[in-house]
């Protein structure tokens, strides 16, 4: 009798267009859910990473765990999009921004809520968990 393999696809419910990812890192989706946007840290070094990786690759092990993206970032540098990748195009016009933790980076959108004039290179900014209309879950900055 076989057994029935069970797909891990959690990461299907991340961001507009769905996308595949390594198993290890689908509790990302799960945290997010609940409302926390997570990265994870290597034991062996302390290196951090995100978004969360499998493995840390300077140590080549998996002994990571998973730590809350909280606190403010910095706004580092941000860009209004008039076109965007295939599939994203219902979410036009956003902005894609990089915020500076110190000891890592995120790269995300802009809360669609926010005006142009709202937003300034260098401002304190959170990372938020963010529930699409379409049910899909992704992360958005907003202004701390
Ligand atoms: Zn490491």
């Amino acid at each position: 009798m076989g057994k029935i393999k069970e797909v891990d696809d959690r990461f299907k419910r991340f961001g507009t267009v769905s996308f595949t990812s390594i198993t290890k890192v689908n509790d990302f989706i799960d945290y997010l859910e609940d409302g926390k946007v997570m990265g994870n840290k290597c034991n062996d070094c302390g290196r951090v990473f995100f978004p969360p990786r499998a493995d840390c690759y300077q140590c080549l092990t998996s002994n990571m765990d998973w730590f809350e993206i909280s606190g403010t970032g910095k706004l580092i540098t941000y860009s209004k999009l008039e076109y965007a990748p295939v599939g994203f195009g219902d979410d036009l016009p956003y902005a894609i921004a990089v915020l500076d933790y110190g000891e890592f980076k995120v790269f995300g959108r802009i809360a669609s809520d926010l005006s142009e004039n709202e937003i300034k290179v260098g401002m304190e900014m959170k990372t938020v968990a963010n529930k699409l209309p379409n049910g899909q879950m992704n992360y958005v900055f907003q202004i701390a």
